[in-house]
């Protein structure tokens, strides 16, 4: 029997959404079993329009929610907004979280009805800065990427050649790229505040498995 508290490492057990997943696809396995099986009425996810784009959508459909695995690094998009007066599951950032909490007190969004799956977050980073820092950093072309990663403190891109480079994020923020101003000074990077608090800090093995984390209560 599970309890709050407990830690769980896990993945989806779709090969490919396993393979699609920032870190196993759990998350994405468990949006979307939370439409199949009536939990809630719609999911937010986003939707992706490259490695820099990407917009939210509210959803009932369980093939837009499969196709919507993976991290968005460069996408400073805040879902709470889209929580508001509907049944839905969401994953979230902590900032994320904070804000759906926060349109709750204003009776806005129902805690009671609304499920959070929250995402550990070392921070999110502006896209056309990003573009610049791919281009001077890292020798990489932008329409190149086709995956990144955070990992012991590297930002890490994989191109489609097949290759992948690190450079360690203190290393971009000293250049003036990284993170955005907010997320080097933010104090909440796991979600401790949301239903369910997912991420790969702390497994032994990589990309294809997840730590979660239940927390131990919600405001
Ligand atoms: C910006 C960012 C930074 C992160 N940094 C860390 C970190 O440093 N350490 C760590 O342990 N974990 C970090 N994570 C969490 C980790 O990357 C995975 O999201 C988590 O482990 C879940 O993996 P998964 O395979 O189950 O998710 P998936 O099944 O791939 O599902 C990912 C879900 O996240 C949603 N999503 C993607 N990008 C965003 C975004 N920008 N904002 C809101 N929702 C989004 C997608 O719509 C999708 O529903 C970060 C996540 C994000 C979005
Ligand atoms: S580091 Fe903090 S402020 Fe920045 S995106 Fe993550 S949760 Fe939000």
């Amino acid at each position: 029997m599970v309890e709050v508290g407990d830690k769980l490492v896990g993945y989806a057990t779709d090969d490919e959404v396993r393979k699609r997943g920032a870190s196993g696809g759990l998350v994405t396995a468990v949006l979307a079993a939370a439409l199949e099986k009536g939990l809630v009425e719609s999911v937010v996810v986003l939707k992706h329009v490259d490695e820099y784009e990407a917009v939210p959508i509210i959803t009932d459909d369980v093939e837009e929610v499969l196709a919507s695995t993976g991290s968005m690094h460069s996408v400073p998009a805040m879902l709470a907004k889209y929580a508001v007066d509907r049944k839905v599951a969401m994953p979230g950032k902590p900032c994320d979280i904070r804000a759906v909490i926060e349109q709750s007190k204003r009776n806005m969004i129902d805690l009671d009805s609304t499920y959070l799956i929250g995402l550990n977050c070392g921070g999110t980073m502006p896209p056309v800065l990003t573009k610049k820092m791919l281009i001077e950093m890292y020798d990489i072309d932008p329409e190149d990427v086709v995956g990144e990663d955070i990992e012991k403190g590297k930002l890490i891109y994989r191109t489609k050649d097949g290759n992948e480079k690190a450079i360690s994020i203190e290393e971009l923020e000293e250049a003036g790229f990284g993170r955005r101003n907010n997320c080097q000074y933010c104090q909440l990077k796991i979600p401790v505040n949301s239903d369910l608090a997912c991420g790969n800090w702390g497994t032994l093995l990589k990309r294809d498995v997840l730590r979660l984390r239940l927390p131990v209560i919600r405001p």
